[in-house]
């Protein structure tokens, strides 16, 4: 394993020196901990006091796979300490970051809560991607049960049942976040309340007031572009227009560049390597690079065909059960969003006041999926038996 995010850590032992050397800052170790609490640790929730002895046993143990992005991310969390010297949320971050990577990893963690919750506001899109399942029209046609927006006040109530116990969101899924009615009043709705607000959107909608409000709220903001050129680009978004999508985005770096949380947000263009005989790498980052954080290129998963592909051999786990869950714009739920029509989860209980999202993801059915990927016989559920994920 090596860093290429930092210098001077360059090898997991590295990765862990980083992370005694936090601990160290905030006084804190296993022998000292829980006896010797400081202020700040006394607001530890239960959930947040079973990970941090978790995380402890296991820093001790030297038994963290640290991902490659978790350095930077410390650092922009030892930064921030700098500023407010919370040691709560310090650590906060250093705990979180470890649960997310252990379940991304393969050394899975079953707690009450996922380490990353993914918020469905919209299942619409403007776009008809020819990767994306927007493309299959029998999930998006007219008076599909598929499509929708999240009503506010569902909102609302999964903030509130999640506030304090998943520290990252994500807003993004099946659809253009962007296009709820009640977009904006949402993200302020989450002001403060999280360690990471991601937001992916293909920039088509933005305006100046949405950007000023996703700069005061999110803190990484993901722009879904695969192409700078512009005869190609709408042959793979399909309904997009390049110009109109450049302009919004020069727009938000200038609002960006005028915003005092400007500085404090991470963007990056993510683009999906579909054509090779009109895409590239090079000519990608060339375009993009100047106008993001930082840019990457995935390779593509066939997601718009996954309920027709043949049945495969894979026997290992997947990760995604483990390391995030899916809450639907209707309140219904599911452990990834490959299985874009909820087989994996049809029946189940909607979110409620009464049913959680604690209760959906320690739900029967998600452990029945969580042991069945475990022991090997993924092949057991549709449509895992016939999907290519296996990280
Ligand atoms: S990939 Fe994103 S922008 Fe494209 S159709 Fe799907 S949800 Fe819409
Ligand atoms: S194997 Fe595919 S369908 Fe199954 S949980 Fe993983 S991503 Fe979803």
């Amino acid at each position: 394993m090596s860093f290429k995010v930092l210098e001077g850590v360059n090898t997991q032992e590295d990765g862990l020196g980083m992370i005694r050397n936090i601990l160290n800052l905030i006084e804190i170790s296993d022998q000292s901990y829980p006896n010797n609490k400081t202020n700040s640790l006394q607001y530890f929730n239960t959930h947040q006091n079973k990970l941090l002895n978790l995380f402890l046993g296991k820093v001790n143990q030297k038994d963290y796979p640290i991902s490659l992005y978790t350095p930077k991310r410390l650092k922009i969390a030892l930064d921030k300490y700098e500023k407010n010297r919370s040691k709560k949320d310090l650590l906060l971050e250093v705990i979180s970051r470890f649960y997310y990577d252990s379940c991304n990893q393969g050394k899975y963690l079953i707690l009450d809560y996922p380490p990353l919750l993914q918020i469905e506001i919209a299942s619409r899109c403007n776009y008809k991607c020819v990767f994306c399942y927007q493309s299959d029209e029998s999930f998006t046609e007219k008076d599909s049960k598929y499509m929708g927006f999240m009503d506010i006040d569902l909102f609302k109530m999964l903030i509130d049942q999640i506030e304090g116990n998943i520290p990252y969101i994500t807003f993004a899924s099946r659809g253009e976040p962007t296009l709820n009615p009640n977009f904006i009043e949402m993200l302020e709705y989450c002001k403060g309340k999280f360690l990471d607000i991601k937001l992916n959107t293909n920039a088509s909608t933005l305006n100046k007031q949405k950007i000023n409000s996703i700069i005061d709220v999110c803190d990484t903001v993901v722009f879904s572009i695969d192409t700078p050129n512009p005869d190609h680009y709408p042959n793979i978004r399909v309904g997009g227009n390049l110009e109109n999508v450049l302009k919004n985005i020069r727009l938000f770096n200038k609002l960006r560049s005028e915003h005092p949380r400007g500085r404090k947000i991470n963007t990056r263009a993510s683009g999906v390597l579909f054509n090779e005989s009109i895409q590239s790498e090079k000519d990608y980052k060339r375009t993009f690079a100047p106008l993001f954080d930082q840019t990457a290129f995935v390779k593509y998963n066939p997601w718009e065909k996954i309920y027709t592909l043949p049945k495969n051999d894979i026997k290992a786990a997947c990760h995604q059960p483990f390391y995030r869950f899916f809450i639907w714009f209707d309140g219904s739920y599911n452990c990834c969003d490959m299985d874009y029509k909820s087989l994996l989860s049809e029946g189940c209980n909607m979110i409620s006041k009464d049913y959680t999202v604690k209760d959906a993801w320690s739900s029967k059915r998600m452990q029945k999926i969580r042991n069945l990927h475990q022991s090997g016989e993924r092949g057991r559920l549709t449509p895992c038996k016939q999907c290519p994920i296996s990280s």
